[in-house]
C-alpha cells in the first residue's frame, strides 16, 4: 500500500497496539477518501444476508471490526497472553507493556493530560455507573438535583436514578424542541443551586443530535457543577478533546469505535477521581490489605479491580490507531455526505417522516413510515440484506417526547457507501409496496 493510502494497514495498526505511535496528523477534509479500500479492511462486510450483499447500517448499536483489530487480539492471544502488572516473566512483561500502551493510546484519543485519568471499564454503561456510585452517591443529599436531558440513553438515566433513590436526590430533565435540539434557555434555568452534577450525551443515539456540550459545561462550571459527557455516539464521529471541552468525566465504548466489545474508558479529572472511593473491591486496586482495613492503589488502578480485559485493551488501541490513521475529520466528512444523501433520499419517500432534524447532527437517520410498524420495516429491510435497528433505542423518554413507541434507525459508519444509502431508499420503497398490497 502506498503511504498516502486512506486505509491503514493491519500490521501498522496492530503493532501500534503494543507500542502506540503518535496520532496521525489529520489530513485535508475527505481528500481522497477511498471507501472501497476502507471496506477491504473489514472482513464482516463481505458477506451476503438473505441472498443480498450485506448493507450494515446499524453502526449506532455496534460497529464491524477492521482486520487490524482482529489481528491485534489474535496476536495477543497467540504470543503475549499473560496477566498484567504482577508477573515477572517475559509474557507478563509484554502483556503489561501492551496494556499500558493501550492506555496511552486512549489518553491521546481523548486528549487527556495524564494516563492516571484514564480508567478502563467495560463501556459507557459501567463508566456512568462508576461515577454515579463513587462520585455522586457520597455527595448527594435529599433534594439535591441531577440534571439530565430528554435525549439520554438509559445508560445515562438509570444509574442516576439508582443514586437518587438511595439519597433522596431528584432528577431534572432538559427538554428538547421538535427538531430534537436541547432548549438551552431551559438548561440554564434548570441549572440551579441544588444541581450537583450534569449528565449529557455528546451525540444522541436515537436522533443523532449533536449537543452543545462545550457551552453546557461552561454554564455548569460557572455554578461550580461538574459535567459527565456520555461520548458513546460521539467517539466514532467527532474528534474528542477533554481538555478543550473541560468536561469532568467523559465515557466511551470501544465497540462503537471499531474496537472490541467489553472494553471502554472513563476519563475523569484527577482531582475528582482522587477524591472518589473505589467502585469495586478486589485484586489490582489495593496497596495493602489486612483484615482490619485496606488501602487503595494509585490512579487509575484504584478503579480497576480484578484482572482487566487486556486483549480488549490491545484491540481498542488497534481500533484507535485505525481511525486516527484514517483521520476523524475525513471520517466525519465522509459520513456527513452519507447523512445528506440519506436525508434527501428518505425525504422523497411518501409517508416517511424523519424523527430528529437537528441542525447539528451525526450520521444517522431515525424515521417512521406511516402505517408500518418500525419492526416490520426493519424485518423487510433485513430480507433485502439491509441491517438497521428498530425499537426505542434504549431511549424511551425521547421516544415518548415524540409520541412514538419506536422508530427505525439507519446509522452510518466510516465504511458505508452512497450505494448502500440508495439500497436503503430502494428497500424502503419495497416496504411501502408490501404494505400497499
Ligand atoms: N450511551 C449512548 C448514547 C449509547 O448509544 C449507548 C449504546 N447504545 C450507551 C450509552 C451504552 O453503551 P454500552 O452499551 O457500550 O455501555
Amino acid at each position: 500500500m502506498s503511504p498516502d493510502t486512506t486505509s491503514p494497514t493491519a500490521s501498522s495498526a496492530a503493532s501500534s497496539a503494543s507500542a502506540p505511535s503518535a496520532p496521525a496528523p489529520s489530513a485535508p477534509v475527505a481528500a481522497g477518501y477511498d471507501v472501497e479500500r476502507v471496506r477491504a479492511d473489514f472482513p464482516a462486510l463481505h458477506q451476503s444476508a438473505h441472498g443480498h450483499p450485506l448493507a450494515y447500517l446499524d453502526n449506532g448499536a455496534t460497529t464491524q471490526k477492521p482486520r487490524a483489530v482482529i489481528d491485534a487480539e489474535v496476536h495477543f492471544y497467540e504470543h503475549d497472553c499473560a496477566n498484567v502488572h504482577r508477573g515477572v516473566h517475559a509474557l507478563s512483561e509484554r502483556a503489561t507493556r501492551a496494556f499500558d500502551g493501550a492506555r496511552a493510546a486512549v489518553q491521546r484519543f481523548l486528549g487527556a493530560p495524564s494516563p492516571r485519568e484514564v480508567v478502563f471499564v467495560r463501556g459507557v454503561t459501567e463508566a456512568i455507573n462508576l461515577v454515579a456510585h463513587s462520585y455522586a452517591r457520597p455527595r448527594l443529599r435529599e433534594g439535591d438535583e441531577i440534571l439530565l436531558t430528554q435525549l439520554e440513553h438509559h445508560a445515562n438515566i438509570v444509574p442516576w436514578q439508582l443514586a437518587a433513590r438511595e439519597t433522596g436526590a431528584v432528577l431534572k430533565v432538559v427538554p428538547c424542541n421538535d427538531r430534537g435540539e436541547l432548549l438551552f434557555e431551559e438548561y440554564l434555568r434548570l441549572l440551579g443551586p441544588r444541581t450537583r452534577i450534569v449528565g449529557v450525551g455528546h451525540v444522541s443515539n436515537a436522533l443523532g443530535t449533536v449537543n452543545p456540550v462545550r457551552a453546557m459545561i461552561e454554564a455548569a462550571h460557572a455554578q461550580g457543577v461538574p459535567v459527565l459527557v456520555d461520548g458513546a455516539q460521539a467517539a466514532p464521529h467527532v474528534r474528542i478533546d477533554v481538555q478543550a471541552l473541560d468536561c469532568d468525566f467523559y465515557a466511551f465504548s470501544g465497540h462503537k469505535v471499531y474496537g472490541p466489545t467489553g472494553i471502554g474508558a472513563l476519563y475523569g479529572k484527577e482531582t475528582l477521581l482522587d477524591a472518589m472511593p473505589p467502585y469495586q473491591g478486589g485484586g489490582e486496586m489495593i496497596r495493602r490489605v489486612t483484615f482490619q482495613e485496606s488501602t487503595w492503589a494509585a490512579l487509575p488502578m484504584k478503579f480497576e479491580a480484578g484482572t482487566p480485559n487486556v486483549a480488549g485493551a490491545v484491540g481498542l488501541a488497534a481500533a484507535i490507531a485505525y481511525v486516527e490513521a484514517l483521520g476523524l475529520e475525513r471520517i466525519a466528512a465522509h459520513e456527513h455526505t452519507l447523512l445528506e444523501a440519506a436525508t434527501a433520499a428518505l425525504a422523497d419517500l411518501p409517508g416517511l417522516r424523519i424523527v430528529g432534524t437537528a441542525r447539528d447532527k451525526a450520521s444517522l437517520v431515525s424515521f417512521v413510515l406511516e402505517g408500518v410498524h418500525p419492526h416490520d420495516v426493519g424485518t423487510i429491510l433485513d430480507r433485502q440484506g439491509i441491517a438497521v435497528r428498530a425499537g426505542h433505542h434504549c431511549a424511551m423518554p425521547v421516544m415518548e417526547r415524540f409520541g412514538l413507541p419506536a422508530t427505525t434507525r439507519a446509522s452510518f459508519g466510516l465504511y458505508n457507501t452512497l450505494a448502500e444509502v440508495e439500497a436503503l431508499a430502494a428497500g424502503l420503497r419495497k416496504v411501502r409496496e408490501v404494505f400497499a398490497r
